[in-house]
C-alpha cells in the first residue's frame, strides 16, 4: 500500500483505522473484494443513462476483461447501446485523477494525501462558516452516483456539517418532470413500465429523440408488435422524426399551446373519457372552459403548422386504444416546461390512456440514477420523498436515523440557479461539487465561470482533475468510478437494480461513500453515522425511510434479492410481489392526493424572453448529438471507439436555404453569436433544422456560451432549447 496512505491509516489523534473505509465490496483501495470468484461473470446496470440496462461483467485472474449485454434481463433484453458496450474501457484512461490535489499558496495543484486533503476541507469550510454564516457553505451533486452515496452526502451535509443548500445536477434534466408529477398525481412518480412501449398502438414522443438519447427504449418501440402510429413533436427532424409516421415540426417552444389546442379538439368532439375524468379527476370543466380559445387560428399562428396537422394529430390520439405519451428534454428544458409536462398529462388523463397497458403520461429520465436523486439524495426533498417543511415528515426520518429531529432542516435548499445567484451576491462563498461539471453544462457559460470564480473555496469530486469545472478548483477529491464501487441505481421506470465492484479504482482514489466517510470523521460527525459502514447499510436505512411512501420498497430484502429478480420497480412492499418483471403506476385509478385524485393542472403559455430579432435573427436550438456521446464527454472521450462515432469539433446545424443566402457551404466554418458569447463551428447543411433554426449539440462545452439563463418559473430548470443567435461565415 502507498506509504503516504499508509500514514493516514496510523494517524494517532484520530481512529481513521482500515476499518473506516471498509466496506464488503467496496474498498476503494486493494484488491477486488475477495468473495468475488476471480474468474466469472457478474451483473450489473450500466452507469451513463436512465434506461438502466443490465451488462454482464466477465472477469479473469480477478479483472473486469469485458463485457455483453445481459439477454436475460427485463430492461435490455440482451441489448446495449456504444457507451454500454464501452463501459469498462473509460474507467482505465489516463486523465484519471488518482490522488487529492490541493491548490497551493502559488496557485499550483500539488497532490497531497487525504489527511491533508480532509484537513483542508474541513479547515476552509468550517472558517467560512464562521465567517459568513452556516449556510453560506453549499454543495452541488448529481444523479450519477449511487443511491446510498448520494443518501450519505445529503444527510452528511445537511445534518451533519449543518449546511441548508444543496442541489443536484437532475435540477437541469428532471426538475420539471418532478414538479409536473407531484401537482398532477399528488407524488413524483412516472407511471409507466418499458413494455408499454411494446403495447400501444400509439406512441406520441414530445421533445423526445428516442433514437439517439435512449436508443435501447427506442429498440423496445421497434419491438411494438401493432404497427404503431409514431408520432414525434419535434422542431427538428430527428433521427426519431425520420422513423415517425408523423413528424410534427412546430416552431419552438409553441408546443403548449399545441397541446391545449389539442385538448380543446378533443373535446369538441366528445373524443375523451368522460367515466375516466368523473371517477379518477378534479378541474376538468375548469381546464374545458380554459382551452376553448385555442382555436385553429392560435394555434395554427403559434406553431407553424397547418390545420390538418393539428387535426389529425388529435384524431390519432382518438382512434388509439392505448395511446402513450412521453417526453424528455424538449419539454423539460423549456421557460414553461412544467406547464407543458402538465398539458401532456391532461391529454393522458382526459382520453382515459391512465393506468393501463400501453398507456400513461410519461416522463423519460437521463441520467442513471436521476431517479434515485429525485428521492433519495435530500435535496429537493427529505429522504424517501418526504417533505423538509412536514414536523411529522422530519420526525420520522430523524426517528429512522437515530438524530436529533433539530438536526433535520424545516426549509427546502435554494434551486441551483438561486445557489449560483448566492454565490454573486457573496452569501455563499464555499461550494462542493460532486460528480457533475457545471463549468461545462450550466446555462450561459461565461456568466457562470464568473460565479464559480468569486468562491472562496470550490471543492470537486470526480473522476477526473481536467473537467472544465475540475480545473478551476482549489481542491480536487479523486473518485472512483461505475465498475469500481457497489450501490443501486433507479432507472426511468423506478427500477432498482445493483452496480458491483468488478475493476480496481486507480492510485488513492475512494469510493464517493468512503470520501463522505472521511468527511464525517474529520467534520468530527462520525457518531452520527456510526450505522452507515457500507451501502448494504444505507440500502436498508432508505428501505426504512420509503415505508408507508408511494416509493416503498420495503418488500426488497438486499442487492443479492434485486439481482435475483432482475431489478425491482418500486412499488415494493411485499417480497414475494417481487416476481412481477413489470409494474406500472395507477392500474387502480388512486393518485397519490389525499382524494385519490388527479388534476388537471394549466396557465397562460409564457412568451419566449429572447424571440429573433433584428440583430439575433435564427432560433438556436441543442439537445444530444449520438447515441455515443454522454453529456460533458468527460468518460465517453477517453473511449477510442466512441470517439470514432461522432464528430471530434462543434458543428451547427444549417437549413441549406438559409445557408444559400448567408453564402455559407458545407464544412465552412461559422460564426454563431448570441448577445451572450461567440462561438466558431463547423457548418452542416440539412433540412432536418427548419428555415431560422440552427441546432448545435449540447457536448461541446461552447455550446452553453450561448445559452440564456433563463429558468422555469415552478421548477428552477433552465431553458437550453431556444436562444437568438445570428452565424455569419467565417
Ligand atoms: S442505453 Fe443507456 S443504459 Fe443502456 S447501454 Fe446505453 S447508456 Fe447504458
Amino acid at each position: 500500500m502507498n506509504n503516504t496512505f499508509t500514514s493516514l491509516l496510523h494517524r494517532s489523534d484520530g481512529p481513521l483505522t482500515c476499518e473506516l473505509l471498509r466496506e464488503p465490496g467496496n474498498f476503494g483501495l486493494g484488491q477486488v473484494p475477495v468473495q468475488m470468484k476471480p474468474d466469472a461473470t457478474t451483473d450489473m446496470v450500466c452507469g451513463y443513462c436512465s434506461t438502466g440496462c443490465s451488462l454482464r461483467i466477465h472477469r479473469r485472474d480477478g479483472a473486469a476483461t469485458s463485457l455483453t449485454p445481459n439477454t436475460e434481463y427485463p430492461v435490455n433484453l440482451g441489448m446495449a447501446c456504444p457507451k454500454g458496450w464501452e463501459a469498462l474501457t473509460v474507467l482505465d484512461s489516463p486523465d484519471r485523477a488518482t490522488t487529492p490535489l490541493l491548490r497551493d499558496e502559488t496557485g499550483r495543484r500539488v497532490p497531497v494525501d487525504w489527511d491533508r486533503a480532509m484537513q483542508a476541507f474541513t479547515e476552509r469550510f468550517k472558517t467560512i462558516q464562521a465567517e459568513h454564516g452556516q449556510h453560506s457553505v453549499a454543495f452541488l451533486g448529481t444523479g450519477q452516483i449511487a443511491t446510498e452515496e448520494m443518501a450519505f452526502l445529503g444527510a452528511l451535509t445537511k445534518f451533519g456539517m449543518g449546511l441548508l443548500h444543496g442541489d443536484g445536477n437532475t435540477r437541469q434534466c428532471m426538475a420539471t418532470s418532478v414538479v409536473a408529477y407531484k401537482q398532477a398525481f399528488g407524488f413524483d412518480a412516472p407511471p409507466y413500465t418499458y413494455s408499454d412501449f411494446e403495447e400501444s398502438d400509439v406512441i406520441v414522443l414530445i421533445g423526445s429523440n428516442l433514437c439517439i438519447t435512449h436508443p435501447i427504449m427506442w429498440e423496445r418501440v421497434m419491438r411494438n408488435p401493432h404497427s404503431p402510429e409514431i408520432v414525434v413533436v419535434d422542431p427538428r427532424l430527428t433521427e426519431t422524426g425520420v422513423n415517425a409516421t408523423q413528424h410534427v415540426a412546430l416552431s419552438p417552444k409553441s408546443d403548449l399551446t399545441l397541446l391545449y389546442g389539442i385538448a380543446r379538439i378533443l373535446i369538441e368532439n366528445g373524443w375523451i373519457d368522460t367515466d375516466y375524468i368523473t371517477a379518477h379527476t378534479n378541474g376538468f370543466d375548469e381546464f374545458a372552459e380554459y382551452v376553448i380559445q385555442f382555436t385553429d387560428d392560435c394555434v395554427t399562428a403559434e406553431t407553424g403548422l397547418l390545420r390538418s396537422q393539428i387535426h389529425r394529430l388529435a384524431a390519432t390520439i382518438h382512434h388509439g386504444k392505448r395511446v402513450s405519451f412521453w417526453w424528455t428534454m424538449g419539454v423539460n428544458q423549456s421557460h414553461q416546461g412544467v406547464r407543458t409536462a402538465q398539458a401532456i398529462i391532461n391529454l393522458a388523463l382526459m382520453t382515459g390512456n391512465m393506468g393501463r397497458p400501453g398507456t400513461g403520461a410519461n416522463s423519460i429520465t437521463g441520467q442513471c440514477n436521476a431517479m434515485g436523486s429525485r428521492l433519495f439524495s435530500n435535496t429537493t426533498s427529505l429522504l424517501g420523498g418526504h417533505d423538509f417543511t412536514n414536523a411529522q415528515h422530519r420526525e420520522k426520518i430523524a426517528g429512522i436515523l437515530g438524530i436529533d429531529p433539530e438536526l433535520v432542516p424545516r426549509r427546502n435548499s435554494l434551486p441551483y440557479h438561486k445557489i449560483m445567484e448566492g454565490i454573486l451576491s457573496g452569501r455563499i462563498r464555499g461550494l462542493w461539487v460532486v460528480c457533475t461539471n457545471p463549468a461545462h453544462s450550466w446555462i450561459n457559460q461565461s456568466q457562470c465561470r464568473d460565479i464559480l470564480e468569486r468562491l472562496d473555496f470550490l471543492v470537486v469530486q470526480d473522476m477526473y482533475a481536467n473537467t472544465e469545472t475540475a480545473q478551476m478548483a482549489d481542491l480536487i477529491l479523486p473518485a472512483a468510478g461505475w465498475g469500481e464501487k457497489e450501490g443501486t441505481f433507479v432507472n426511468s421506470e423506478r427500477r432498482i437494480a445493483v452496480i458491483r465492484k468488478v475493476a480496481q479504482a486507480p492510485g488513492l482514489v475512494l469510493s464517493d461513500f468512503n470520501i463522505f466517510k472521511l468527511v464525517a470523521h474529520y467534520w468530527g460527525c462520525a457518531d452520527m453515522f456510526e450505522h452507515w459502514q457500507s451501502p448494504q447499510d444505507v440500502f436498508q436505512l432508505l428501505k426504512k425511510c420509503s415505508a408507508g411512501q408511494p416509493c416503498d420498497f420495503t418488500g426488497v430484502e438486499d442487492y443479492e434479492f434485486l439481482n435475483l429478480h432482475g431489478g425491482v420497480q418500486w412499488p415494493c412492499r411485499d417480497a414475494t410481489a417481487a416476481d412481477l418483471q413489470e409494474r406500472r403506476l395507477f392500474e387502480d385509478g388512486r393518485y397519490y392526493h389525499s382524494d385519490g385524485r388527479a388534476r388537471f393542472v394549466f396557465e397562460d403559455p409564457r412568451p419566449l424572453t429572447e424571440r429573433p430579432n433584428d440583430n439575433f435573427p435564427f432560433i438556436l436550438l441543442t439537445g444530444r448529438g449520438t447515441a455515443s456521446q454522454w453529456h460533458t464527454q468527460t468518460r465517453t472521450r477517453n473511449s477510442a471507439v466512441l470517439r470514432k462515432l461522432y464528430p471530434k469539433d462543434i458543428f451547427v446545424e444549417i437549413n441549406p436555404g438559409d445557408a444559400r443566402q448567408l453564402q455559407i457551404g458545407p464544412d465552412d466554418k461559422a460564426v454563431v453569436e448570441s448577445q451572450r458569447g461567440r462561438v466558431l463551428a463547423r457548418a452542416v447543411l440539412t433540412h432536418a433544422v427548419q428555415p431560422g433554426q440552427v441546432f448545435i449539440p449540447m457536448h461541446y462545452q461552447a455550446a452553453n456560451q450561448l445559452t440564456d439563463a433563463v429558468f422555469d418559473p415552478h421548477s428552477g430548470q433552465p431553458s437550453y432549447k431556444a436562444c437568438a443567435v445570428r452565424i455569419a461565415r467565417n
